[in-house]
């Protein structure tokens, strides 16, 4: 009997363990948990929805050193048929697949389910610190230590606040001699300069750019939502996977996209004083009455290219993942750590960040199922 010891109960470790012990059901699967209880990002995801994945899966909207990797696992998982496999059915709405329930809690029970009726094993309350690189592994946890055959470091990150904020994750990785990229927050909002707190609560649709010394660094279409710190919403949250530390940025807010610079400057000339009450959200027609005043075109191209300094990104507490982690470098393509045989990495402790809509939580469970199947073949090549 061997012995499959998984770090982390986070939606790639407990969908790990759930193929494992499916495929290898007189071996032991044990998932060793520092939380209370398992899954605790899940529930938090798509705002309590849990947006699964997306129609459109290509590593162009994914972060990595290895993006070819990336694409192959991605690519090689259908999510739709292997979740319906687990009992989940999920339905896409436009671009964005998620359960028909637009239950995160669904997912986690369905998980826990198939977890418990396949037999797997959970330690809650349990750090692992330290692998000993000897065969087989050992690994301490702040209560124990257990021999395993076959490790899998499915550690998450701590963005979200909602996997513990220690750094025991990259501990481990350090003590094993192992590249890691440094982590970073993404998917996270922005602090501005000025902060217009005037426009607290206020969103806005329309394009908006990430500027470096007058470049466009990238674009989004879509919200933003004014806060008392800086910005928020979707499109700053995509625009913030861009970020760098220790470089200046400038947010650029386009609030008429539909409309060129000439074509907004012959509405605003039809428009009464350029009032902008009748075509703007109230607050944001109120602070720019400071502007009335200015030459038409110039007034255009306020609103086409309204600048904000970007003073910083918030902390990995308010983002939804960490851009950085464990090197793809370190792996092969099936994820197996190249120094430790029978030692896996997946999900988001990886150096793997996708864009939000469904991009993380797909590579989480994608390389869930490709560490299963390369476990499957390897053990199919040494019993024939
Ligand atoms: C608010 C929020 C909303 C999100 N919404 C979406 C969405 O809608 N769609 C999407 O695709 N992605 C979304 N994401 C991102 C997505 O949830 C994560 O990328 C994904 O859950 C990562 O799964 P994981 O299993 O790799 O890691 P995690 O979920 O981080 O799990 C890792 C687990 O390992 C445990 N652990 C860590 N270190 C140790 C240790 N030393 N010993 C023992 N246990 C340890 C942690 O406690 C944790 O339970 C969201 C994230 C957040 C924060």
């Amino acid at each position: 009997m061997r012995r499959f010891v998984i770090i982390g109960a986070g939606v790639s470790g407990v969908y790990l363990s759930i193929l494992l012990k499916q495929k290898f059901s007189e071996d032991q699967v044990i998932v060793i948990e520092q939380n209370q209880a398992p899954l605790k990002k899940l529930l938090a995801t798509g705002n309590g929805r849990c947006n699964l994945s997306n129609k459109h899966m290509n590593q162009c909207y994914y972060q990595s050193d290895c993006l070819d990797v990336v694409q192959k696992i991605i690519q090689d998982f259908d999510m739709v048929k292997q979740m319906e496999k687990l009992g989940l059915y999920c339905v896409y709405q436009g671009d964005l697949l998620y359960p028909k329930s637009e239950q995160a809690l669904s997912v986690k029970n369905i998980f826990m389910k198939r977890a418990q009726d396949a037999g797997v094993t959970f330690h809650y309350e349990q750090e692992v610190l330290k692998i000993e690189k000897s065969q087989p592994y050992i690994i301490h946890t702040s209560q124990q230590r257990l021999k395993a055959d076959c490790v899998i470091l499915a550690m998450g990150s701590e963005a979200g606040k909602l996997s513990g904020m220690n750094a025991s994750r990259y501990h481990l990785l350090k003590q094993l001699g192992l590249k890691v990229i440094e982590p970073i927050p993404s998917l996270v909002q922005f602090y501005t300069k000025p902060v217009l707190k005037t426009l607290k609560g206020v969103r806005v649709k329309g394009t908006f750019s990430l500027i470096e010394n007058e470049k466009c660094i990238h674009q989004e279409k879509g919200e933003l939502l004014f806060t008392d710190y800086g910005v928020s919403g979707i499109a700053i949250m995509q625009l913030s996977s861009f970020y760098k530390k220790h470089h200046k940025y400038q947010l650029y807010i386009d609030f008429f996209d539909e409309m060129s610079q000439n074509q907004l400057c012959e509405y605003l000339k039809k428009l009464p004083d350029h009032d902008l009450e009748g075509v703007l959200n109230h607050k944001i027609a109120v602070y720019f009455q400071k502007y009335q005043h200015l030459p038409v075109s110039k007034l255009a191209s306020l609103l086409k290219r309204f600048p904000l300094d970007i003073q910083g990104i918030r902390d990995a507490q308010y983002a939804q993942v960490m851009k950085g982690g464990l090197s793809l470098k370190n792996t092969n393509e099936d994820l197996e750590i190249k120094k430790y045989p029978g030692m896996y990495a997946i999900g988001e402790i990886l150096n793997v960040a996708g864009m939000c809509g469904g991009y993380n939580l797909h590579f989480a469970l994608a390389s869930a199922y490709r560490v299963a199947e390369a476990i499957e073949r390897k053990s199919y090549v040494k019993n024939s």
